[in-house]
């Protein structure tokens, strides 16, 4: 058991009373964007001043993460971890005093990989070496056959159209574009690349390939190769689809150019299984102004199965729940409804995700602003801003005139940018969608690799995440999303 919560300190809810007092916008009909009385705004910095000292010294989260990631682990959609760690998040969900929570259910792919992923590049001469390999998300495997063929590198999708059937029939495709260094944001660097793992097989089979590897998306060069999804379009298409390490794929690229027309051999196991049955976790603080509606903060409960999934995406969802955790502990009652939603299956579909956007349209529940956390557990430095464009720019002038309230705790950045899958599908019903941006240096070090456990994961940095997105919260929830160009402009 790691659930650490704070003894009330009555002193301490005295003076975050008196601060709410003096921070409320006057009810009478002029907002408090537009009055901007210093009293609110030095109250504005003493309350996020105390958001940021829970969650450094007495927030769950760490420990939150050290449930899920040791005593729950992987969390693919359909497997049993995923399923323990829906029945989790909703005792933790309860266990904080949350006004309600309840499971969302939803079908979602299943696919398992099975006891065994085995390559191996074949020398002339008959020796032959491993190669770190594993499947692709969503890969059939090899039908319990050795597979083994002469291997073609390529580098883009486009040369495949060149090479044509006559180059690339009865081959195994090894598309070997690593991530491009220069880029600073790590994100960018992987949507340059990422298109070679989702769509190479379907691409690759339409000229008779047999099977594809596709280099790991991962700037580090070591043996541990990184899965993630791939589609097929049908049965036709379904070729097996692997990842290999930074490290085989450098050697099997150079092995490639000492001889031409060397064969590697590949056995997969995974397979895909009839959709199951599983949810989105949502927890709620109903507001106590404009309960209809809601702030959300999330992330994706589901995670890939070789790993704990602490980066990707543990650490969203722990900061999530988090936020709720300080409001509740020091006595903050939202003026909107407060949701934490975790969803279920990002990593092979973002069934949750629609489900959650349709079932919310459904009922005409109006999301001012939903903040998601799936960019790992590392140094908050800011967000980005996304949503329909003129809700979009307003929510930008608004972050944009926080800045100084929130530069002390190193949040610099706010710029247009896209904030998350699972919130994505918000967009219709028009609120502004943010993503918490953190450090994206080592990210990808860990994403969907054997690495991303909570080792890698640095306590203070998570912390300062939470406190983040808190302190977004309770400055959206208090200033909302006024016009464009009259930010409160606080200090
Ligand atoms: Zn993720």
């Amino acid at each position: 058991m790691y659930s650490r919560f704070s003894p009330v300190n009555p002193l301490r809810l005295l003076l975050i009373g008196l601060l709410l007092a003096l921070a409320r916008p006057d009810l009478s009909g002029q907002t408090a964007s537009s009055a901007t009385p210093a009293s609110g705004e030095n109250g504005d910095s003493l309350l996020i001043r105390n958001l940021f000292d829970h969650a450094l010294t007495a927030s769950p989260a760490y420990g939150w993460l050290e449930e899920l990631c040791k005593g729950i682990g992987p969390r693919l959609s359909g497997s049993a971890g995923a399923e323990k760690a829906v029945r989790w998040a909703q005792e933790r969900l309860s266990g904080i005093g949350c006004d309600s929570v309840w499971l969302q259910p939803v079908m979602v792919p299943h696919w398992e990989r099975g006891p065994l992923e085995r390559a191996a590049l074949h020398l002339p001469g008959g020796s032959e070496e491993a190669l770190a390999v594993c499947a692709l998300g969503g890969s059939v495997g090899t039908a319990g056959q050795v597979l083994r063929a002469p291997v073609v590198e390529v580098f883009r999708l486009e040369d495949l159209e060149r090479m044509g059937r006559e180059q690339l029939e009865g081959r195994i495709v090894f598309f070997n574009r690593p991530m491009e260094p220069r880029l600073i944001n790590t994100f960018e660097a992987y949507s340059g690349c990422v298109d070679q793992r989702s769509s190479g097989a379907r691409e690759a089979s339409a000229y008779g390939a047999l099977a594809v590897l596709v280099r790991s998306m991962s700037l580090r060069m070591d043996d541990l190769p990184h899965t993630g999804v791939q589609y097929y379009e049908d049965a036709a298409d379904s070729i097996p689809a692997a990842a290999l390490s930074t490290l085989a794929a450098q050697r099997l690229s150079r092995a490639l150019r000492e001889y031409p027309g060397l064969e590697v051999s590949l056995q997969l196991s995974c397979r895909n299984f009839p959709d199951a049955p599983s949810y989105n976790v949502i927890g709620q603080i109903r507001g106590s102004e404009v309960p209809d509606e809601y702030l959300l903060v999330g992330g994706h409960l589901d995670s890939w199965d070789l790993a704990e999934g602490a980066h990707d995406d543990g650490a969203g969802c722990v900061q999530s729940m988090a936020v709720l955790e300080s409001f509740l502990q020091l006595g903050i009652r939202p003026r909107r409804s407060l949701r934490c939603v975790l969803f279920m299956n990002e990593e092979n579909g973002a069934r949750g995700a629609a489900e959650y956007a349709r079932l919310a349209g459904e009922r005409g529940e109006y999301h001012l602003v939903a903040i998601e956390s799936d960019r790992g557990g590392f140094s908050p430095r800011g967000f980005s801003v996304d949503g329909v464009e003129g809700v979009k720019r307003l929510a930008l002038n608004r972050l944009q005139g926080w800045l100084p309230l929130l530069a002390p705790y190193g949040l610099h950045f706010a710029d247009y940018g896209f904030s998350g899958v699972d919130i994505a599908p918000l967009r219709e019903q028009g609120g502004a969608l943010l993503g918490l941006v953190p450090d994206s240096q080592r990210y990808f070090d860990h994403h969907h690799a054997d690495s991303d456990r909570l080792e890698a994961v640095n306590k203070r940095e998570l912390e300062l995440g939470a406190g983040s997105m808190a302190a977004l919260i309770y400055l959206l929830d208090r200033y909302e999303l006024g016009p464009a160009g009259d930010p409160p402009s606080p200090r």
